[in-house]
Parts: structure tokens; C-alpha cells; sequence
């Protein structure tokens, strides 16, 4: 009776501040706030108590994400849990169809050595022309099982082709951010560990850029959520118009994106941040079809350079402090971090 009192209660929370937040009660909508009462994922109750703090919960698109991140298996692990049961299947299958065929060989090499015996008696014409046709008939009946094996291990190898790719494509979708199309937070994470091992391996310099769009809220506030996210757009592909080669632009989470600069010093990583702000800084946001003209927005920027043998953590903390004194500072500017 408690559990019954204790869950009604919890869907009675969870429908009021649906209700509230003017949040549409969809089935993803009420889990995901019935969890958050619960207290029964304390990562979901945190991420939602700092979206708060950020006032950011209204957001039927922080809602997806957090749906998407806590109840649902991202891209890259469904595929692999599909593949993997793809393949057991057709693991399976190879391995029957070699044990038939090892049977089938067996009994053949039985029914071989059953005429060599009978060969060791004296034959009639009639008994020897009898006997060798029915060794053509064993024999064609194991070739057309061999050619049988052959076309389906031939398809059983194009299936296991087949998951190869959709397992590259589902990596490469869970690398990448789904609005803006450049490297997610992930790859982020991998990409920066590869490029501090190849800095520190062959003794090269190495920069963050951690970038920050100034007063977004606000900016949404007042052109609304969908130009925003136009925006987030616009700004990657700019990102990327300005860096080359090795350099590599993600977007970090929200409005926040980074930078990584292999073979990069402070100085030029400085330089870089500085072209990247004015860039940036300096295109209009227009749509041409609304013939409207939405001005510009800023760019804060952190910079830092690894220290061999400092953890990612601490090198991304450090552009990260950069990134805030930079906003400290009064915005739209670059700052060098220690
Ligand atoms: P600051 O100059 O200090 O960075 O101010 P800010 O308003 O940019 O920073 P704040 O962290 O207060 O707000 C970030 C805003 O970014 C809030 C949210 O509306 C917006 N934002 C984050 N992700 C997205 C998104 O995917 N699409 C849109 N349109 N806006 C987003
Ligand atoms: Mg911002
Ligand atoms: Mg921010």
C-alpha cells in the first residue's frame, strides 16, 4: 500500500511540474521526471539540478537529451548489441553447415572405402558398371553440397561485410554531434588523449581552445530556440573554415565548443584563437529567406598548451579557467591560461 501511495505520489510530482514547466506529458517526458523524483538515478537528478541552476529546464530539447542520455542506448552501443546477435546468428549458421559438411564427407569416405572393398572381389560387367555409377552419384551428391557450402559461407561472408559497415557507420554517428555535424563530446575525449600521446611521444607542442558564445541565453531569449540552434550551426561551420589539417573543432556540450591544436605552441594557439574570434565575431546572422538580419554574435576563448604528462582533465580545466577569465574580462576576447 505504501509503494502504491509512494508511486502515485511521484507521478502526481512528476505530472505537476510537466504541468509547470509546460512540458507536452509524453511517456519520455513523465519517466523522465518520475525518475527524478524518485531519486532513483542520483547522475539524472544531478544533471537536471545543474540545468536548473543554469535555468535551463524548460527545454523540451534538454528534456530529449537527458531522456536520450539516461534511458536509451546511444547509436554506436544498439548497433553493436544488433551486430553482435547478427553475428551470432551467422556464426551459428557457418558452423552447422561445416558440420553437415563434415558428415557428408565421412559418409562419402565410408561409401568409398565400401567399393574399394568390393572391388577386391572378382566383379561381373554388369556389378562393376552398377558400382561406378553409383560412385558418380555419391560423388555429384558431395560436389553439389561443397557447391552448396561455398555459396552460403560466399553469403554469410557479404552479411558479416554488411555488419562491418553499419558498425563503422554507427561509430562514426556516435562521434558526431547530431545538430551541428562536427565532432561530438566523445570523440572529444578520445581525440584529445591521442593528440596528447603523439605530443608527448614525439616531444611536440600541443593547444586547447576551450570557446564559449557570450550571452546565448540571451540571444535565444530574443530570436528563440530555433535560430539559436541555426546559429550553433553557422558557428561550427565556421569553426571549422578556420582551422586546417590536423586541427580538429567539436562541440563540447550546448553553446561551448573546443578547439584541439596539435603541433601547435601557446603563441600560435593565441593567434589561432584570435582569428577564430574575429571570424566569428564579425558575420552577420542573416536569413536571407525572412529577410531578417539577427546582427552578430561573440566568442569568449581560452587557450592552453599541455604539460607532458598532466592528465586531459587537467589541461582541459586549464583553458577552461582561460575561457573564464576571458568572460570575467569582459567577453568576446581571448585569454592565455598558465
Ligand atoms: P555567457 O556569456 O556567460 O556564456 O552567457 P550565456 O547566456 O551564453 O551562458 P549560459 O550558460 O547562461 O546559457 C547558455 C545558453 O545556451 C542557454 C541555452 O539556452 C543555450 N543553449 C545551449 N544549448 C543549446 C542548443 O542546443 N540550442 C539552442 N538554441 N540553445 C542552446
Ligand atoms: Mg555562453
Ligand atoms: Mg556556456
Amino acid at each position: 500500500m505504501e509503494d502504491f501511495d509512494r508511486s502515485g505520489g511521484l507521478a502526481a510530482k512528476a505530472m505537476e511540474r510537466m504541468l509547470s514547466e509546460r512540458l507536452p506529458p509524453t511517456p519520455e517526458n513523465f519517466t523522465l521526471w518520475y525518475i527524478y523524483f524518485s531519486g532513483r538515478n542520483p547522475d539524472l537528478t544531478r544533471a537536471i539540478d545543474l540545468a536548473r541552476r543554469d535555468g535551463l529546464t524548460t527545454s523540451q530539447t534538454l528534456c530529449d537529451e537527458l531522456y536520450k542520455r539516461f534511458f536509451t542506448l546511444d547509436a554506436e552501443a544498439q548497433a553493436i548489441r544488433e551486430t553482435s546477435d547478427k553475428a551470432r546468428y551467422a556464426l551459428g549458421r557457418i558452423l552447422e553447415q561445416l558440420g553437415n559438411v563434415g558428415s557428408e564427407t565421412e559418409r562419402y569416405g565410408n561409401a568409398l572405402s565400401g567399393f574399394r572393398d568390393e572391388l577386391d572381389q572378382p566383379l561381373s560387367l554388369p556389378e562393376l558398371r552398377a558400382m561406378i555409377a553409383a560412385i558418380a552419384v555419391e560423388t555429384k551428391e558431395i560436389v553439389d553440397r561443397q557447391t552448396a557450402l561455398q555459396l552460403q559461407l560466399q553469403e554469410s561472408s557479404q552479411q558479416l561485410a554488411e555488419m562491418r559497415v553499419s558498425l563503422d557507420s554507427a561509430r562514426r554517428e556516435a562521434m558526431t554531434d547530431g545538430l551541428t555535424g562536427i565532432a561530438n563530446r566523445k570523440a572529444f575525449d578520445l581525440m584529445l588523449v591521442e593528440a596528447m600521446d603523439e605530443a608527448t611521444r614525439e616531444s611536440l607542442p600541443l593547444s586547447l581552445l576551450m570557446l564559449d558564445i557570450d550571452h546565448f541565453k540571451a540571444f535565444n531569449d530574443t530570436h528563440g530556440h530555433l535560430v539559436g540552434d541555426h546559429v550553433l550551426k553557422l558557428v561550427a561551420r565556421m569553426l571549422t573554415e578556420c582551422i586546417k589539417g590536423r586541427d580538429t573543432a567539436v562541440r563540447y556540450g550546448g553553446e561551448e565548443f573546443a578547439i584541439i591544436l596539435p603541433r601547435t605552441s601557446l603563441e600560435n594557439a593565441t593567434k589561432v584563437a584570435e582569428q577564430v574570434r574575429a571570424f566569428v565575431g564579425g558575420r552577420q546572422i542573416v536569413n536571407k529567406a525572412r529577410n531578417a538580419n539577427y546582427g552578430t554574435v561573440a566568442l569568449s576563448i581560452g587557450v592552453a598548451q599541455f604539460h607532458p604528462g598532466e592528465p586531459s582533465t587537467t589541461l582541459v580545466r586549464r583553458a577552461d579557467h582561460a575561457l573564464y577569465s576571458a568572460k570575467r574580462g569582459g567577453r568576446n576576447r581571448v585569454a592565455v591560461g598558465d
